[in-house]
C-alpha cells in the first residue's frame, strides 16, 4: 500500500457536494482506502481571475493502484463530475490532481510526481497542511513550511 495525496477543487454547480461526493468516490476506488481529508476551503480564483471563488480540499488515500491507474481513475471521476476542459486555470466542476505518492517521483508526458506547482499555491497547501503538515515534498520543501511562504488572503475554511 502507498500513501497517495489528492487535491480537490471546483467552482461550478454546488463545488462543496461536489468535492464531497469525489472524496466518496475515492474511497470506493479498487485497492483504495481513504485515511483522512481536510477540511473544505473558500478560497479566490487563480490564474483567471473573472470566475466564481473555489471550493478546494485535500485527501489522503492509500492504494494499491500504480501511479498512472490512479491518475487515470482521478479522471474518469471528473468525467462522471461533468467536467469539460476548456481554457487552462478556467471555471470547472471538479478537479482533482494527484499530489504526491509515497516514494515516488516521476516526469512523463501524462504526470509529474510531485505534482510541481504545489508550493506556489495557497489553495493547495492549505487542505494539504490539515493532513499532513510535516510531509516532505521532494524537491519543494515540508508542507508546513511551504504554507509560511504563500499568501493565504481571501482564504477560508467553511464550516461544515
Ligand atoms: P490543471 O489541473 O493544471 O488545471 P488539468 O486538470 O486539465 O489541468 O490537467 C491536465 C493534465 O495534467 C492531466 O490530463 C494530466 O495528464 C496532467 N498531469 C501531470 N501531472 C499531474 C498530476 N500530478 N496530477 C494530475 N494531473 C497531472
Ligand atoms: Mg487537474
Amino acid at each position: 500500500m502507498t500513501a497517495a495525496y489528492i487535491a480537490l477543487g471546483g467552482n461550478l454547480g454546488d463545488p462543496r457536494r461536489q468535492l464531497l461526493d469525489a472524496v466518496d468516490a475515492l474511497a470506493h476506488l479498487p485497492g483504495t482506502r481513504l485515511l483522512r481529508r481536510s477540511s473544505l476551503y473558500r478560497t479566490p480564483p487563480w490564474g483567471v481571475l473573472e470566475q466564481p471563488s473555489f471550493v478546494n480540499a485535500a485527501a489522503l488515500l492509500e492504494t494499491t493502484l500504480a501511479p498512472h491507474a490512479l491518475l487515470d481513475a482521478l479522471l474518469a471521476i471528473e468525467q462522471n463530475a461533468g467536467r469539460v476542459r476548456a481554457e487552462r486555470n478556467g471555471p470547472r466542476t471538479l478537479d482533482l490532481d494527484l499530489l504526491h505518492m509515497e516514494g515516488v517521483r516521476l516526469d512523463d508526458e501524462r504526470l509529474t510526481l510531485p505534482h510541481p506547482r504545489i508550493a506556489e499555491r495557497a489553495f493547495v497547501l492549505l487542505p494539504l497542511n490539515d493532513l499532513a503538515p510535516d510531509l516532505l515534498l521532494p524537491g519543494q520543501g515540508r508542507v508546513a513550511d511551504l504554507l509560511a511562504t504563500v499568501d493565504t488572503q481571501g482564504c477560508e475554511r467553511l464550516a461544515e
